[in-house]
């Protein structure tokens, strides 16, 4: 059946086809009504995409180390946002956020694990610190543990739940970063897989992000770490640089937002265990290094 007769039929009868549903549709709130924390929100990644959650309908807590920082994205962001201090590595800061969440709103739809730190931007593998080591599993691994186990606790009453964690392309690709960071990425995208396995049980959906490099303070502080004389703006450079392999656009934080807006919708309601890696391409390429 001939679709541009069909479609002329659904116009002339007043009767929308899906496709000109969606085209008029401006901006479908994909997390209406839907409760959810963010750890690490007072910038960068975490920051987005409490502006897209909430843009999308949903309620949010925010959860951060920064409090002043914290408390005026919250303020800016507007009622939807709401800040609560918080150090990811004590879990009973973790408990407490999913704690406030529930009796603030009811339940909690939407766990969101981002907090995360660099750690030394030191590379050989024999000058691995131990101690940096441990401090950078708890903040980017053990956390994560911690908030995916409160959030099941008030999750798996439920049976609904939607968990994501950041983790990143280093952890994928050698030679990205230092080995601890790499590491703990690595170990995020594993617990991520592992908990799936064991919450879909559960009803519960747990994924990951893995972005490529962005010019958040965390990025530029690693690149000025190398450089220590570099200016902000050149560090911006040449992280976008080093990340650009899509020709005629660039990683933006909005874009991993995006991502997590999806897989926490229920758009994407039987995608978990997947690690949705946004990095233009990065991550598929290696190109030959040819030279006259
Ligand atoms: P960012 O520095 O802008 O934001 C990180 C936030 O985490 C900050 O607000 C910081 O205060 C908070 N935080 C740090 N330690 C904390 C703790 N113990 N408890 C609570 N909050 C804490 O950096 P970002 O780039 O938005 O980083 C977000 C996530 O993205 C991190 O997990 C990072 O590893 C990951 N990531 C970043 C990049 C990049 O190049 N920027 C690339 C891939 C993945």
């Amino acid at each position: 059946f001939n679709c541009r007769v069909k479609r002329g039929l659904a116009i002339r009868t007043g009767i929308r086809t899906q496709q000109q549903q969606f085209s008029t549709h401006s901006t479908p709130a994909r997390l209406a009504g839907k409760v959810a924390i963010i750890t690490g929100a007072a910038s960068g990644v975490g920051k987005a995409t409490a502006a897209e959650f909430i843009h999308h309908g949903a309620q949010v807590v925010l959860a951060d180390i920064q409090h002043e920082l914290g408390k005026y994205v919250a303020a800016e962001l507007g009622p939807g946002a709401t800040f609560v201090p918080c150090d990811v590595t004590q879990e009973p800061q973790v408990a407490a956020v999913v704690d406030l969440a529930v009796a603030k709103h009811g339940r909690l739809d939407i766990m969101y694990n981002n907090a995360g730190i660099c750690g030394p931007m030191t590379f050989a593998v024999t000058d691995v610190d131990l101690t940096e080591f441990d401090r950078v599993m708890a903040v980017n691994v053990r956390s994560v543990v911690a908030g995916i186990k409160h959030a099941a606790r008030v999750m798996v009453p439920r049976r609904a739940g939607s968990i994501l964690c950041t983790a990143s392309i280093t952890g994928l690709v050698g030679g990205l970063a230092p080995l601890t960071y790499s590491l703990s990425k690595a170990a995020v995208a594993a617990a991520v897989r592992l908990s799936a396995a064991e919450l879909s049980n559960h009803g519960i959906r747990v994924n990951c992000i893995s972005p490529v490099g962005l010019p958040t303070p965390f990025g530029i502080k690693a690149i000025r770490e190398i450089f220590p004389d570099m200016e902000e703006q050149r560090a911006v450079e040449m992280i976008e640089l080093s990340s650009a392999e899509l020709a005629g656009t660039k990683c933006e934080v909005e874009d991993v937002a995006k991502a997590a807006t999806f897989l926490a919708s229920d758009e994407a309601k039987y995608i978990s265990g997947h690690n949705l890696v946004v990095d233009g391409g990065f991550t598929t390429s290696k190109r030959l290094k040819l030279s006259p």
